[in-house]
């Protein structure tokens, strides 16, 4: 752990002063007590301050430490074609991706995919406090048909057997969840994001041996075939859930589909990244009003979405998912709360870390951003984090204007 921008307090600290917005709503009381790698109270300052370092915080607000479902800690983003095969060499560049991630106030990530299980070595890495970044959910190599979407990355597999196959070696590997693509993706060449990969019966098996290990599964969709299949199927998260079909991206959008997704209580990760931002400044309208309108209806068949960003992807920044909040709301036309919800609690729940992080209440992790001003009339002030804590440690916040 690197001392100069990050440790644990020695005795326990009172954050006072505050406004709170514990995940879900505002919080009544306006202090935060955190004790070694735990918050351990909630309320008054003068109810909680005995014993305390006190730290007084006037116009500051409190939130839980942010959560991105879909990230790829072994992509740089700079890196504009996808790799043939994982080097070694690029363990460097996923240490500091992560430490920029924390300083942003993303505390929890999910990993979706890479090809040597780095990412499982640097989650390992972080829990132990041999390096400083989110704690991190892993699911290895993704499994996908030869030449399929990412297959560079080794978990190709044809049939359902060698499907299993794949998952066993994620399993052996320590992997927290199994990621199936579904669909064909943008990444790979030959692939086409409106294609299925797999029959509904072979995303059964792949559920079903899962669950034997007690691991959810996120599927990798685009297209609408894709989505019906996995939330028939029942994977946890559908990932993109772009209702791509012969028409073009948003285009064959499907009630009953989307009814599914709600009926089973899976969640949607809609991997809204900052670069959405098109779709606002673009001079055809149509693609935003599609795009806005798929949501609305999502929402309205009450479907529950975790936020995600897809970092590692082309462009796409690990450190960028406060930026790409304020872009989702913009984009969807949800309200803050509902999105700041999908990046703590509703995340959390989703991940099944919903006793460990995600809120702000008494015996969770100290996972917690500081910010000046109030993120529920403005989302911009979650890209200007004044305090994190990542599991108890305090960590300098940096501010990334990029
Ligand atoms: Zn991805």
């Amino acid at each position: 752990m690197n001392q100069d921008i990050a440790h644990v307090s020695e005795r326990p600290l009172l954050l006072t002063g505050l406004k709170i917005w514990d995940g879900n709503s505002y919080h009544a009381g306006d202090s935060i007590r955190i004790e070694g790698r735990r918050i351990t109270a909630l309320g008054a300052m003068d109810e909680l301050s005995a014993g305390c370092d006190i730290r007084s915080l006037p116009g500051i607000t409190a939130i839980p430490g942010l959560i991105d479902a879909h990230v790829h800690m072994e992509l740089d983003p700079e890196n504009r074609k996808p790799p043939a095969f994982t080097d070694p060499s690029v363990y460097p560049g996923m240490l500091t991706r992560a430490q920029a991630m924390v300083r942003a106030g993303i505390t929890t990530a999910r990993d979706l995919g890479g090809g040597a299980w780095l990412e499982m070595r640097l989650r390992d890495e972080i829990k132990a406090d041999e390096a400083l970044g989110p704690r991190l959910l892993c699911a290895g190599q993704p499994i996908t048909i030869p030449n399929g979407h990412c297959h560079f990355w080794g978990g190709h597999a044809e049939t359902p057997d060698e499907a299993l196959m794949v998952l066993e070696r994620q399993v052996a590997h320590q992997a927290d969840l199994i990621k199936v693509m579904a669909t064909g993706g943008q990444m790979t060449p030959g692939s086409q994001p409106k294609d299925s990969q797999y029959p509904e019966s072979t995303l059964r098996s792949i559920v079903a041996r899962a669950s034997e290990h007690d691991l959810s599964v996120a599927a990798h969709c685009h297209g609408t075939d894709g989505i019906r299949n996995a939330a028939n199927a029942g994977v946890l998260t559908i990932e993109h859930c772009s209702w791509v079909g012969p028409d073009g991206w948003g285009a064959n959008y499907d009630p009953e589909v989307a009814a599914t997704i709600a009926a089973n209580q899976l969640w949607v990760s809609p991997t809204i990244n900052r670069g959405w931002q098109r779709y606002l400044r673009a001079e055809n309208p149509k693609p935003l009003a599609r795009v806005r309108a798929n949501f609305a209806a999502m929402r309205d068949a009450g479907v529950r979405f975790i936020a995600s960003t897809d970092a590692g992807i082309p462009g796409v920044f690990h450190h960028h998912l406060p930026q790409a909040l304020d872009v989702f709301a913009r984009v969807t036309q949800f309200s803050a709360e509902q999105v700041l919800r999908s990046a703590t609690s509703n995340a959390a729940d989703a991940l099944g870390l919903g006793a460990e992080t995600g809120r702000l209440a008494s015996g969770l992790s100290a996972d917690l951003v500081l910010l000046d001003g109030d993120p529920l009339i403005d989302l911009g002030t979650l890209s200007r984090p004044v305090g994190v804590w990542a599991r108890g440690i305090e960590i300098q916040p940096s501010v990334d204007a990029a």
